[in-house]
Parts: C-alpha cells; structure tokens; sequence
C-alpha cells in the first residue's frame, strides 16, 4: 500500500484516508485526543468514542465550519472504507487512544500512533499487532530511556505524596492536562490521598469517571485552601503557583525525567520516570513482536531509531516530514 508522509500528517492514497491529520481536511484517522494529533475541522473523523470525545471538546468551530461527521470505532470493532477493512485496538497511551489496523488486499498495516506496551495508570492495555508494515512512533527511541513500570510509578508518586504531607510540606506533581494529569490523581485518590487540581486537568476527569476509573476525593485547585492536600498542576501552572503559607516540594512525573539534567530543566526535586509512551526497551518489544517486513519510524529520534532497527536487521525507514520533533522535548 502506497504511503505519502507529509507535514500535516500521513495519506494512504489508495483508500483514500489520513492518519492524524492536523489540518482540514475529507476523513482522518484521530489515533488519540492529544492537540497535535486531535485538531482540524475535518469533513469526517474516525476515532474511538472517548478520542472522538476529546476531539469535540478540543474543537474550535470557524464561522464557515460545521461539525464533523464522527465514526466512532470501538476497540476490536471493524469497518470498511474504501476497500479496506479498519480495526481499532487499544495503544497504552492515553484514555482512548488506539493503533489502527488497516487490511487492504493481502497487505496488514499497522499504525501505531503514540503507544507505550506497558499497562497505564488509567487506561486501556496494549495489544501487539503483528502485520507486514508498522509505522511506529519514537518519542523515546533512545537506549538512555528507560522508564517505570506501572506498579513502581504507582509506589514513586504515593510515596513522595505521604512524606511530604508528613513533614508539612504540599506536594505537587507536574502532570499534562489530558493524561498524565488524570492519571495521576486517579492514583492519588486511590490512596486516599487529599488532592486538589488544576482545571486544565480537572475538565478531562468526568471521561475518565464514565469509563470506570475511580476519583474520589479529589477538589478544584484554591490557592488558599492548599493544606494537607497533593496538588496536581500543568507545567505551565508550576512556576506561578501559589500555595497557602506552606512550603512545596514539586515532582515531575514524566519520561524526559529519566534525562540526566531534568532536575534542572523542570526545576523539581523528585523526579518520577514514567511516561505514556514507550521507553526504548518497550519500542523494541513492539518492532519485534509486530513480525513487520518493514518499519517506518515517525516522531521523536526517528532516523537514530531507524538506524539502530537497521543494525539489528530489520528494514527501517525514518521518512523526512518537516516538522517532526527530534531531540525537542514534547509531550512524554
Ligand atoms: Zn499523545
């Protein structure tokens, strides 16, 4: 199956569809609600119903804009389109996100979108898919990362949040508003914990509820009613952050921790390795599982990545896209 990677996202011509497309444009393939792959006004979109979910409440709606035509694929469901047959699986990522499997004529083609093969704080666990191509995301493509499993971060981000309170210190954690953020205060509320949230984070946690993951306990972020409580904020709230009389101590729970200088990048104390995406081991894992003939590495260290496939035999292409994120620090 022909694959046109371009700038705004990939074209599959023969059927006619794109894969996160970030621009306007007739159908995309929504893989998860995170801004740079959830946005545009499309003419259709196909996405599971909590992506699609997240797309609607991202959407900005033009003058001359009409909501899109919305298919919402579950998990292990199937569609047509065009001659090929599309199938949903769940991508470890965040709530929702999805690799498509994509079977046109004898070909299996697998997309992951952003993916991780360890189970999520909240959310749905991977699948391995195997196929004859995979295009695969590389965000931490890099032997240097090596990530928490699940029930290490689970203990990290419990265990900071319990000495801090019992030296009357507020414990804040770094979190992205859609994500990360809930994950963590699901954990925090999980363990009884206290915990206020900043509303870039709290208006994604009703989704989370409907689905079934647990939240009690928790409260809107008011600087002046901050004791005894963790706090969970976006990056950006984090250097204007304003507690009540107290002292804080900031964790950063994010797979760039694992970087030597993160401490001084983010300006916390505790950093938690933990990410959802995979960490280089977990990449591998994904490559070698999925049995693909060919490998097409998009996003992050891409070209490293691909290099590396190559040397271990597989046949490994990192396809030029202007704008792709190599070496810059983006969500993960
Ligand atoms: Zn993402």
């Amino acid at each position: 199956m022909e694959v046109l990677f371009r700038e705004s996202g990939i074209y599959l011509p023969e059927i006619d569809l794109w894969l996160d497309n970030t621009e306007p444009c007739a159908c995309t393939w929504i893989s998860h609600g995170h801004s740079d792959h959830a946005r545009g006004c499309h003419g259709k979109a196909i996405g599971t119903p909590v992506t699609l979910r997240f797309y609607r409440m991202r959407l900005w709606l033009g003058e001359n804009n009409t909501e899109p035509v919305q298919h919402p694929l579950e998990f292990s469901e199937s569609m047509d389109w065009n001659g090929a047959r599309l199938t949903a699986f769940p991508a470890s990522h965040i709530l929702g996100a999805a690799q498509l499997l994509i079977q046109y004529k004898n070909e299996r083609l697998v997309y992951t979108g952003d993916i991780k093969l360890r189970r999520p704080l909240a959310g749905e666990t991977t699948q391995p898919l195997q196929c004859d191509r995979l295009i695969i995301e590389s965000t931490f493509g890099l032997p240097i990362y090596k990530l928490l499993e699940r029930d290490a971060a689970v203990s990290a981000i419990v265990h900071f949040a319990r000495e801090c309170l019992a030296d009357g210190v507020t414990p804040v954690f770094i979190g992205y508003a859609l994500g990360r953020g809930q994950e963590i205060v699901h954990v925090l509320c999980e363990a009884g914990i206290p915990t206020a949230v900043h509303g870039a984070i709290a208006k994604f946690i009703p989704v989370y509820e409907e689905c079934g993951y647990g939240f009690n306990g928790w409260e809107p972020y008011d600087a002046r009613a901050t004791e005894g409580k963790a706090l969970v904020v976006v990056p950006s709230h984090s250097s204007t952050l304003e507690v009540s009389g107290k002292a804080v101590r900031i964790a950063y729970v994010s797979g760039w921790a694992a970087l030597d200088n993160a401490r001084t990048r983010s300006g916390a104390e505790e950093l938690i390795p933990y990410s959802d995406h995979a960490d280089f081991d977990e990449l591998l894992s994904l490559v070698t599982l999925s049995g693909a003939k060919d490998v097409d590495v998009v996003h992050g260290y891409t070209e490293p990545f691909a290099h590396i496939l190559r040397t271990r035999g597989f046949s490994a292409a990192a396809p030029q896209r202007a704008g792709d994120r190599t070496s810059v620090e983006a969500e993960g």
